[in-house]
């Protein structure tokens, strides 16, 4: 009868898996996701890590509002800018 022996002496060397990109998807129970990331991405095969997953390039199939788009975050970075010009000039003025 052949004896499989699943722990040898034989050392392994998982180290560079575990030093791998972890896949931060968020699960269903909160936490991230945790398995390895493709190579070159930010998530892992079953989170839109895989080859010709995603959406593609400007889709706007997950817009809802629009107030997260580049252009509304800079309208808003400019208006806070302006404001702040505004409350500095106030200031210097001796209004505020
Ligand atoms: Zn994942």
């Amino acid at each position: 009868m052949i004896e499989l022996v699943m722990s040898g002496p034989h050392k392994r060397n998982t180290e560079a898996m575990h030093q791998s990109l972890r896949c931060g998807a968020r699960t269903r129970n909160g936490t991230a996701c945790r398995a390895p990331a493709v190579t070159g991405k930010q998530r892992c095969r079953m989170h839109g890590g895989a080859r010709g997953s995603g959406a593609p390039k400007c889709n706007k199939n997950a817009l809802k509002h629009g107030g997260h788009t580049r252009a509304a975050r800079e309208d808003r970075k400019a208006r806070r800018a302006s404001i702040a010009a505004g409350r500095k000039v106030l200031k210097d003025l001796g209004y505020e």
